[in-house]
């Protein structure tokens, strides 16, 4: 019922032109969950019988057979509320849940809402639902989404770029730069025809030197292969040192998202990027607004669908106020 209320909000905002489609914002923020720090535990929990469990407990349980990332062995599981997240992301440590928002740039419409647990992983995977659902309910598919580096995970990139064919104006996720004066992944270049890389003395890395099963495909379980030099072409070579001064050979892990991480980088370096870094803020402010102007900074309920339930509401507040102060004062209605 919140998401029916809710969603026509958003069809009166795009009647009233409010919406303009083209540029859409991502970003997430911690709200405290009604769960105390005292009735937590680090310990194996026995949960009771299913008769005497609360609604929030049950709905806990039931998710931990979904997802796997709730299976994270936690510092602290909260008695009342399981569902919220210990963090201590915003000072002395506490339960949290958070609320993710998908804005329209144009106008900060919240165009969608969804509450998740209060982990990195979790926050990033509410872009499909998201984005999914907007274009299911409202038809909206934005040509660009702005958001920051923790929604540059390839997988996210992949899916926006090659699924969705929308721009990601999102810095990408990458841990491959070197700090410690030994050759990066940048200095080595990447060639399409021939797959494979070439290195700063143009000697090759491939991910195969002689033929596999078929059924070997090499991809690792963090979705990279991973591309080697020979031995016989390291072994005498000047920037030995500087390149791989431990091992006999250089390995690079090649992501096989690495072509939308290429989109997004190249985004990142045009003059558009500037502009959707000052937009992307505008969700900063929607949050803002939402625990300044309506107070909201503690949920009331417990259990993920009541945090939906009530983020879906503030939601809604927000998009009226919107749409009362852009639209106008009414005619006054006469008899
Ligand atoms: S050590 Fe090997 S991979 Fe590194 S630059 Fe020399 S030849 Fe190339």
């Amino acid at each position: 019922m919140f998401r029916r209320v809710f969603n026509t909000i958003v069809e009166q905002c795009i009647s009233e032109s409010l919406v303009k489609g083209e540029g859409f914002a991502i970003d997430a923020s911690l709200i405290r969950a009604d769960a105390s720090q005292q009735r937590a535990s680090d310990r194996p929990i026995d949960w009771g019988s299913q008769e005497t469990q609360s609604l929030a407990v049950k709905e806990y349980l039931a998710a931990l057979d979904e997802q796997s990332d709730l299976n994270r062995p936690q510092k602290s599981v909260s008695l009342t509320d399981p569902m919220s997240q210990w963090s201590g992301a915003k000072g002395p440590a506490e339960f949290y849940y958070s609320t993710n928002y998908l804005i329209d740039v144009e106008n900060n419409i919240v165009i969608d809402v969804e509450a998740s647990p209060s982990t990195l992983k979790l926050e990033v995977a509410t872009t499909r639902t998201m984005i999914n659902r907007v274009e299911e309910n409202h038809g909206l598919l934005p040509e660009r989404l702005m958001g920051d580096t923790a929604y540059g995970a390839a997988a996210n990139l992949d899916y926006l770029v090659n699924e969705k064919d929308i721009e990601p104006h999102i810095p990408v996720w990458d841990k491959s730069k070197r700090n410690d004066g030994t050759l990066s992944v940048s200095d080595f270049k990447w060639d399409e025809t021939t797959n494979e890389y070439r290195c700063p003395q143009d000697k090759p890395l491939r991910h195969r030197w002689r033929n596999y099963k078929p059924d070997e495909s090499g991809i690792t379980k963090s979705n990279t292969m991973a591309y080697r030099s020979r031995q016989s072409d390291c072994k005498d070579c000047p920037l030995k040192q500087r390149c791989c001064p431990n091992t006999a050979t250089r390995k690079i892990a090649r992501s096989i998202y690495e072509d939308s991480r290429t989109v997004a980088r190249n985004i990142v370096d045009s003059p558009a990027y500037e502009k959707s870094c000052r937009e992307r803020k505008k969700v900063e402010m929607c949050f803002a607004h939402m625990k300044r102007q309506l107070q909201f900074t503690r949920l009331r309920l417990r259990g993920m669908s009541s945090a939906n339930d009530e983020f879906l509401l503030v939601a809604c507040a927000h998009n009226l106020k919107k749409l009362a102060s852009m639209r106008g004062p009414l005619e006054p209605v006469i008899g």
